[in-house]
């Protein structure tokens, strides 16, 4: 957010790192931010908290960012062994694939 401008999506590094997902996140914050205007718009709130209530949802998912920048940090420096049993494994749908996904859902926006 600079000034009266407000960034969703790519521009606002809204991209979840290690998987790339960029489309759910967008959409999410893009809704959340019109709620927002929206409610300023009717009179309910004023500019400076809209951009506050903005900078707050953005803030609460920092640290689900940090984790995914963190997980993708270090599966980028796994040698090949392991790296490919590991995907292997996830591909195969079974223990690892539900743990991982599971673990990635509970990260991943919208809560
Ligand atoms: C190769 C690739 C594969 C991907 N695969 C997936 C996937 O499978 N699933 C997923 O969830 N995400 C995926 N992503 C990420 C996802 O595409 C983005 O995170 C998402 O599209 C971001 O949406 P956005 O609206 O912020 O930006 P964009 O979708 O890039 O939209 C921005 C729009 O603004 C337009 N624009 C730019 N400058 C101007 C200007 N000056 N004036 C007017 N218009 C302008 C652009 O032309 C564009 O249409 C992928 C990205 C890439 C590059």
């Amino acid at each position: 957010m600079a000034s009266d401008v407000f960034c969703v999506g790519d521009s606002a590094g809204h991209c979840l790192p290690l998987t790339g997902e960029g489309i759910r996140p967008a959409a999410y914050f893009a809704q959340q931010l019109a709620d927002l205007l929206n409610r300023e718009r009717t009179g309910e709130h004023a500019r400076p908290a809209t951009r506050s209530a903005y900078s707050a949802l953005q803030a609460r998912y920092s640290r689900r960012y940090h984790w995914l920048r963190g997980a993708q940090r270090v599966l980028r420096g796994w040698p090949d062994p392991p790296i490919g049993w590991f995907f292997r494994a996830f591909e195969a749908e079974g223990r690892v694939y539900r743990g991982v996904s599971r673990v990635y859902w509970e990260l991943a926006v919208p809560a």
